[in-house]
């Protein structure tokens, strides 16, 4: 399968990442990336870019060094209600949302108020990619997830820094494997990504793809084959 985009990077602005903007963009061009999405943590992430840097965004060129740019974010989910870290006020400008649970910002609830978290969350327009959904620090059902994101055209995310080796996010492979069996028998999108602190780890997706290969997932439910495949499945939120 072609690979051609990464849209869940992070530059300096989200505060434990190392490079900008452009330096990410320019790092991608050497890579060959198509298109290269910068998803900077929300402003409730300890140390992240205030809701300021997310509503200016605007100005940040959609193209460099002749690779297509979107500027987005990645979203804290910050209570089990699936409320996030940006109102529309400030998310106006993105190009899109991923949300995503991390321990500083939201204590786990029982698999059922996860699942009940994330599908509050799946109703917010911004949000077009659900990250990380195999970090077992938050258990939820992988298959009413699925089944979920597939009828509001949300996508799931296959996240290399999750199912590397020496991942630090608890259960992330065997449930990475369970996700990608719902996704295929739902018909469920997926994103393949770096989660990219630095720019060296752009287009990082070595273990990622060897699991989309090794179960045979159709490659037809997978964004990252085509700009326009990704483009297509932004627009197609419900
Ligand atoms: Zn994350
Ligand atoms: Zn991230």
């Amino acid at each position: 399968m072609r690979d051609v985009l990464d849209i869940h990077t992070h530059t300096i602005a989200s505060g434990h990442a190392y490079n900008t903007i452009y330096e990410m963009a320019r790092s991608a061009a050497e890579k060959g990336v198509q298109l290269l999405g910068i998803s900077d943590h929300g402003p409730a992430m300890e140390g992240s870019a205030s809701k300021h840097y997310f509503r200016s965004s605007r100005c940040i060129p959609r193209e460099l060094y002749g690779v297509k740019i979107l500027f987005g974010c990645e979203l804290n989910i910050v209570d089990l209600d699936g409320a996030v870290d940006l109102d529309e006020t400030f998310s106006a400008a993105l190009d899109y949302g991923i949300a995503s649970m991390h321990d500083v910002c939201l204590t786990s609830g029982t698999e059922k108020e996860n699942l009940h978290a994330y599908l509050k969350a799946m109703e917010n327009p911004k949000v077009h990619v659900i990250g990380h959904p195999d970090d077992g620090a938050y258990p939820v059902d992988l298959g009413e997830l699925a089944k979920a994101a597939a009828d509001h055209g949300v996508m799931l995310e296959l996240n290399e820094a999750s199912v590397r080796l020496g991942s630090y996010r608890l259960n992330a492979r065997p449930n990475a494997y369970r996700m990608l069996e719902a996704c295929a028998k739902h018909g469920t999108q997926v994103l393949v990504s770096s989660d990219a602190h630095i720019e060296r780890n752009i287009l990082e997706h070595r273990h990622a793809l060897e699991m989309l290969r090794e179960t045979a997932f159709p490659e037809k439910l997978v964004v990252n084959r085509s700009t326009e495949a990704l483009l297509a499945a932004l627009q197609a939120r419900r």
